[in-house]
């Protein structure tokens, strides 16, 4: 009988030291995109390619798919959810992934990714969609190349799906982002119908960097963030990036004249954080020591961010804080208006500034245009009208120009194509976990008024980070949650919310 263990044990030691090539990588793109002093540009970027041409070879070497072979039918994969189950189990997913492509065309989408980013950075400057479309076309037709040596069940969008929600399918997305569309839809009429406006113009007043810095620190801390692991710096579009099994960097950007841009920048890109802090650091590395999907990740950046940040609750234990920090700002300003504020909806064209109402309308109208231009029933030149409508049909604006419409996203012109769902799929997983979180953390609006988070990050420890990639996303809402994802727990946070707030 061939010694499993020492098969698995090489698999293992094999993909933690690509683990340590590929986060090298990434401290590199941390320090490009934070510190990294323009004219450094080009010789990053032939550092950075070829690190990931390194951790490309590493990842698809025979040997991985021989050992993987080994294991496949083995004692140590029978369970696929012990430790070693889910190792073998998705580093085979990853392995036949990255294998199917050819090599001509992974090189070909890299290169139409960097051409398509420039060509649609001017081309949005410019608002000349006509100067964008050639290079739409030609990545849409590699990214159907893409979809065909990957391999799918029914749909070509499901390939490109999987790469950021593994194992989900468009069919099942697209009936809970239309159910939540429907009833969306007179949600934000309601909203737009109210008497009562938002005092946003309170957000708009005087916020000092160094004291909103100071601030924003302390409210990471206070939600359980570990700054021994884990620092926050500034840069121009905020993300989070791990460095290493105890090193998580967040980033914000600041505005000293509004405050939501650097508070939920922080909370938000902290959710993130506690989620790769919260994964086993001895596994790191490995899928048991990672997280889940970006759909999964991105429920905990806005839990934290929305449902917990934009709390009222959250915010009867900070305001008094905020109000000392930002006086001329704040001072004589009621709570309640306040919360008012931090809360506006409306409409916009914009995805990135849209409120947590409106948001998911954004997602929705992108994943309809992309499963339409990934099966060729729209063609490149027909998308910005196509994209208008939809704008009219769901949020009742139309774009005044293609800049501020079909142009606005960088994802399609680098191929990031399935990966807008996520976004929505993020706010749903996440009410859907919250609600139940609620369910069993007993009185937790007294938790928050005492600024005491350590419940709820302790709740999602133990039910969520604690697994790595154990649970498939489906698998861990309904482990957690006893349901199967659906629309419902987010439409009864957004119509509480916003009904009370808006007066329906
Ligand atoms: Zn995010």
């Amino acid at each position: 009988m061939p010694d499993y263990q020492a098969t698995y044990d090489k698999l293992c030691a094999h993909a933690q030291q690509t683990a340590q090539l590929s986060t090298t990588g990434d401290i590199l793109g941390w320090d490009e995109n934070t510190k990294m002093p323009p004219a450094a540009g080009p010789y990053r970027a032939e550092q950075l390619a070829l690190l990931a041409g390194l951790v490309h070879e590493r990842a698809t070497a025979p040997q991985v798919g021989d050992w993987l072979a080994e294991l496949a039918d083995s004692p140590l994969a029978a369970n696929q959810q012990s430790d070693a189950g889910t190792v073998i189990r998705e580093l085979q997913r990853s392995y036949d992934r990255k294998t199917k492509l050819p090599g001509r065309l992974v090189e070909e989408l890299t290169l139409a990714s960097s051409l398509g980013q420039q060509i649609w950075g001017k081309a949005r400057e410019e608002n000349d969609y006509a100067r964008f479309s050639p290079a739409l076309e030609r990545m849409l037709k590699l990214k159907r190349e893409e979809a065909d040596a990957v391999g799918y069940a029914e749909c070509r969008y499901d390939a490109l799906l999987d790469e950021y929600e593994p194992h989900e399918t468009s069919a099942n997305v697209g009936r809970v982002l239309q159910s939540l569309g429907e009833a969306l839809v007179p949600i934000v009429e309601k909203i737009q119908g109210s008497s009562r406006k938002a005092p946003s113009q309170i957000l708009e007043r005087e916020y000092p960097t160094a004291a909103q810095e100071i601030f924003g620190t302390a409210t990471a801390k206070a939600i359980g963030f570990d700054f021994d692991a884990g620092r926050i710096d500034v840069t121009t579009h905020p993300f989070c990036t791990t460095l290493g099994p105890r090193d998580v960097r967040l980033t914000t950007r600041y505005n000293e004249r509004f405050f939501n841009s650097g508070l939920f920048s922080i909370l938000h890109e902290a959710g993130h954080g506690l989620y790769e802090q919260g994964v086993p650091s001895e596994h790191f590395g490995l899928p048991t020591g990672e997280t889940v999907s970006l759909g999964i990740h991105e429920s905990q950046s806005r839990m934290w961010e929305n449902l917990v940040g934009r709390s009222e609750a959250f915010w009867e234990h900070f305001y008094g804080p905020a109000q000392k920090a930002f006086p001329q700002a704040l001072a004589g300003v009621p709570l309640e208006d306040f919360h008012f504020a931090i809360n506006e909806s409306k409409p916009s064209l914009i995805r990135v500034e849209a409120d947590e109402a409106t948001y998911n309308l954004h997602i929705l109208i992108r994943f309809e245009l992309e499963l339409l231009l990934i099966n060729d029933d729209l063609s490149v030149d027909d998308l910005p009208a196509e994209w208008n409508a939809r704008y009219e049909k769901y949020l009742g604006i139309t774009p005044p120009n293609d800049a501020d419409g079909v142009m606005q996203d960088v994802h399609w012109s680098c191929g990031l194509i399935g990966y807008f769902p996520t976004y929505a799929l993020g706010n749903l997983y996440a009410s859907q976990f919250f609600e139940q979180a609620q369910a069993d953390l007993g009185d937790w609006k007294a938790q928050f008024r005492q600024g005491d988070f350590a419940p709820l990050l302790g709740w999602l420890r133990k039910n969520i980070h604690s697994h790595g990639q154990r649970y498939r996303a489906a698998e861990l809402v309904e482990r957690v949650t006893g349901a199967p994802l659906a629309s419902k727990a987010l439409l009864r946070h957004l119509s509480g919310k916003f009904g009370s707030l808006y007066g329906f």
